[in-house]
């Protein structure tokens, strides 16, 4: 199957084209020709689906379609998103997908100055791509207003409810009009997300590709079993192999992360981390690191990782076991997308075996145990006196795990559509 089997126009064709695009991944192909057709969309999916070209390449058709014969550009469709590196990365697919179309995009979004925002919106766009509270505030300011949407998209829903965004899409929802096509995207579908899909949408078609319970099958897990003080050192056991190029390292705190940098840049391995504490600067700045592979690790809190998309993120390191499951098949769904291979590698400590447990039962999958590691879990904490990394560097553990044999991956995971 090829895009050219979709009903998609021309110059957008040829920009899938230049994207390297040959095949569309599920969500595209069941997503593309309903918001065509006029539909309201309830898609449940994940990131690394390809769910923003599901809605982008449909979006950019639609309003290419009637283009607006005005002087200055109306904003017809909306799109909005919890983070501002989710905004930036949509936009860029807009600018992607629509460099042949002539439909403008603006991106706006918090943390930042408003002034070369609000001079975007004075010049005129198509499309605003924005987070719920810059764009509350540029509309209370007067910047801009949404009578004119034609298409409204809510992206990672549940996500917008974690990070308590639900009063502001509240306040969203009656500043646009009534009559609208309104495309709703989560990963996970719990009653309350349920119960605002169904205040946004009328009559949608429901298109679910990859429900969180489902890892992705080109994904390869790993669970390593540590002691909480040996973290660190099995992490920097692990970057020694160095075909592992660029890794995103998650901790399931700010200061964790920032711990976990230190450490390893004190081992001579580039590092920086990305959260909330952090100015939009910086993120940037360790995102383009990252990307452009200056800089081999990047760790991350869940949070601020949301939306982080690195093309070829061959590995992930849960560095951490989340405490809440789902978050677990986030995580590792930022690598092995699009088709791609990736590996995802989690320490656990003794206290973290119960999240394993919820984990597994969610994806209804035992991870394989990697035993052979020189740092296996022996439940009693390492003697602070001795220098951490000694082991990593190549002194492996005199006492290694009983078993030497190798947990292999085998693809066992099932999709559930
Ligand atoms: P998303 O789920 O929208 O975050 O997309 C995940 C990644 O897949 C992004 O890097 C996209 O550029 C890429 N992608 C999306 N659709 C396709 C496609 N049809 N073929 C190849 N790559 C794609």
């Amino acid at each position: 199957m090829t895009f050219r089997s979709l009903p998609i126009i021309e110059p957008i064709l040829k920009a899938l084209e230049e994207e390297g695009y040959t095949s569309p991944t599920p969500i595209q192909l069941k997503a593309i020709p309903i918001v065509l057709d006029g539909s309201d969309l309830l898609g449940c999916a994940q990131t690394g689906t390809g769910k923003t070209a599901a809605f982008a390449i449909p979006v950019l058709q639609l309003l290419s379609k009637e283009k607006s014969n005005e002087k200055k550009r109306k904003i017809r469709s909306l799109i909005v998103t919890p983070t501002r590196e989710l905004a930036i990365q949509i936009g860029e697919s807009f600018d992607a997908y629509g460099r042949h179309s002539g439909i403008r995009n603006t991106v706006i979004f918090g943390g930042v100055s408003q002034n070369p925002q609000t001079s975007a919106l004075q010049r005129g766009t198509d499309i605003l791509i924005a987070t719920p509270g810059r764009l509350l505030d540029l509309m209370n300011q007067g910047y801009l207003h949404l009578r004119d949407i034609e298409i409204f998209v809510l992206d990672e829903a549940d996500r917008m409810l974690d990070m308590g965004f639900i009063h502001d899409i509240r306040k969203l929802l009656g500043a646009l009009p009534k009559k609208k096509q309104s495309l709703f995207f989560s990963a996970t579908m719990p009653p309350e997300i349920v119960k605002l899909s169904a205040s946004i949408l009328h009559n949608p078609v429901s298109v679910s590709v990859t429900p969180v319970s489902s890892t992705a099958e080109t994904i390869r897990q790993e669970m390593y079993f540590v002691d909480k003080g040996n973290k660190n050192s099995l992490l920097l056991h692990i970057l020694r192999e160095p075909k592992i190029k660029n890794t995103l390292v998650f901790t399931r705190t700010k200061h964790g992360a920032d711990k976990v940098v230190k450490f390893l840049q004190k081992h001579d391995i580039t590092a920086a981390a990305i959260h909330g504490n952090k100015s939009q600067n910086a993120r940037q700045r360790a995102l383009s690191g990252f990307k452009d592979q200056s800089m081999r690790v990047l760790v991350a809190t869940d949070i601020a990782a949301r939306g982080i998309d690195v093309d070829e993120l061959e590995y992930v390191i849960n560095f951490d076991i989340p405490n809440i499951a789902e978050t677990y098949v986030h995580r590792i769904g930022r690598t092995g997308r699009a088709g791609a291979k990736g590996t995802a590698i989690s320490f656990c400590d003794r206290e973290e075996k119960e999240y394993l447990r919820d984990i597994e039962k969610l994806i209804t999958l035992k991870v394989p145990v990697i035993d052979t590691h020189p740092y296996p879990l022996t439940g009693q904490e390492p003697d602070k006196s001795k220098p951490q990394a000694l082991h990593a560097a190549g002194h492996p553990n005199p006492k290694p795990a009983a078993s030497q044999k190798r947990t292999h991956w085998r693809s066992t995971t099932r999709k559930i559509n």
